[in-house]
């Protein structure tokens, strides 16, 4: 199937060659047809994507459209959007109407995107392949026995099918890249600060970011550049904002580094031959090529889990069923027993598990055992990055080590679960920006290549993913 390119509606509708309430029903059509079958949404906002679209019709006479002008955005249901329900995938907020938009959502508002729903997701973001969203699963739109990856498996999965020209997710340890790879999209993790995490409910605030899902790589770098900046609201945002859709695609000098370690034991074969064929097509195109170590990554997944969980047991200490969504009071007399029976029903075994650990890692007598050996590593990781990006432009390697698994396949081993992680997870952990692109496919499952850069170089990053995309060609079911 063509799919249709967020930037060419965008012109069309500009232009006056596109109608945007056209446009969003037919994509509403799509999402009524296929989203039975693919369950990426949790809620589809049609009514009010219809008004939105005739909004910028009206404004379209007036000759005020921005850069996203009539584009139809799905947005991961841990975003906040003002008079929609965002439940983050868990029964403890379902009901949840917010009264204001996260900031990436109001600035896309602004630039004339159109919200059509919110997308399923692991409950809070944890998880990895969509099946531990408390109300169902979302199935790959490649293969409907595999999993489309997670946490935010509904974005990709509706940029896949075409129910979504572009979408919204979240990163926290790879749940933008990793459905991106598993789908064949293409999704982007900016650096931790390019983009406001204001109404983005937080997992672990230390490593998350929002980032753009789409099907080609200047959709994504228009949806970045669009979502891009400083915000009061968010007081680690930094006020950095370019227009990402100026590329300049060569490979001529381009000095790529390939660390040893995102190759390690449990790499499928056709995922390092896809990633390496990529690569080597770049370096025929003139890019210097060279082996690195980067031995510290090797402790990133293990410390990725205990800060991630330290933060999440915080984090998620606000639910007490008295604020927000979700409340089980039958019999409760005191705030202690309402406060245990809201969270044991409306938590499910992830995420109290999660919460658990992060509480243990962070209690006085085991905090400088796990907490602070944590950050200590994390530590190493930043420096490793940083010597390795003295020398070189850009690192390169799988997104995931494997393709999309079937569903159910890793539910009950969590260990194998949290292991598929172990390529994505440094970035958060550094903090710099990282993408993953589709690079070919094994038994129709598509393989993603991963691109990260020094802090603030999305420019370069997605300079490279263009070349790299313009050589490969994009996806195609
Ligand atoms: N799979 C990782 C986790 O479960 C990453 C999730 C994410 O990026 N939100 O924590």
């Amino acid at each position: 199937m063509k799919m249709q390119s967020a930037w060419e509606i965008a012109e069309g509708v500009r232009k006056g060659s596109i109608s945007a309430v056209e446009i969003v029903e037919e994509f509403f059509e799509r999402i009524e047809k296929h989203d039975k079958e693919i369950r990426a949404f949790i809620t589809v906002s049609k009514d009010s994507a219809i008004q939105q679209a005739k909004e910028i019709e009206k404004k379209r006479r007036e000759k005020k459209l921005g850069r996203l002008a009539g584009v139809p955005i799905a947005v991961k249901d841990n975003i906040c959007t003002r008079g929609i329900e965002t439940t983050c995938a868990s029964k403890i907020l379902k009901g949840y109407i917010p009264p204001y938009d996260a900031t990436a959502v109001r600035m896309l508002k602004e630039e004339g995107a159109v919200i059509i729903g919110k997308t399923n997701l692991d409950e809070f973001g944890m998880g990895s392949s969509t099946e531990f969203s408390a109300f169902f699963a979302t199935k790959n739109p490649r293969n409907l026995n595999h999993v489309p990856g997670g946490s935010s498996g509904g974005s990709a999965a509706a940029v896949a099918k075409g129910l979504s020209a572009v979408a919204l997710g979240t990163d926290t340890g790879g749940s933008i890249r990793c459905p991106s790879a598993f789908c064949g999209v293409v999704g982007v993790k900016p650096t931790y600060g390019l983009v406001s995490r204001y109404g983005l409910i937080a997992y672990a605030n230390t490593l998350e970011q929002i980032g753009p899902i789409a099907n080609n790589v200047i959709d994504a770098a228009l949806l970045l550049s669009c979502i891009a900046g400083h915000d009061p609201h968010d007081s680690t945002s930094i006020g950095e904002n370019k227009d990402y859709t100026k590329f300049n695609s060569s490979a001529k000098k381009l000095k790529i580094g390939v660390p040893r370690q995102y190759f390690g034991e449990g790499t499928q074969k056709a995922v390092s031959d896809a990633v390496w064929r990529a690569i080597k097509k770049l370096e025929g195109e003139g890019a210097e090529v060279e082996e690195i170590d980067l031995k510290s990554v090797g402790y990133a997944l293990a410390s990725y889990y205990i800060i991630a969980m330290s933060e999440a047991s915080s984090n998620l200490a606000r639910y007490d069923g008295l604020r927000y969504g979700f409340q089980d009071s039958s019999g409760a007399r005191d705030w202690s027993t309402l406060f245990s029976k809201d969270r044991k029903a409306g938590f499910g075994f992830e995420v109290k598990k999660r919460i658990m650990l992060g509480t243990f890692a962070l209690s006085a007598g085991y905090f400088d055992a796990y907490y602070l050996k944590a950050q200590k590593v994390r530590n190493l990781i930043i420096q490793d990055f940083q010597r390795a990006f003295k020398k070189f432009d850009v690192l390169m390697g799988p997104t995931m080590p494997t393709t999309a698994f079937k569903l159910g396949e890793k539910t009950v081993d969590p260990l194998a679960m949290y292991m598929s992680d172990c390529d994505t997870v440094p970035a958060n952990l550094a903090g710099i920006p990282a993408a993953s692109i589709p690079c070919g496919s094994s038994n129709g499952l598509p393989i993603g290549l991963q691109i990260m850069a020094t802090p603030f170089e999305e420019g370069k990053m997605l300079n490279v993913a263009k070349t790299l995309e313009d050589i490969l060609g994009v996806y195609a079911e």
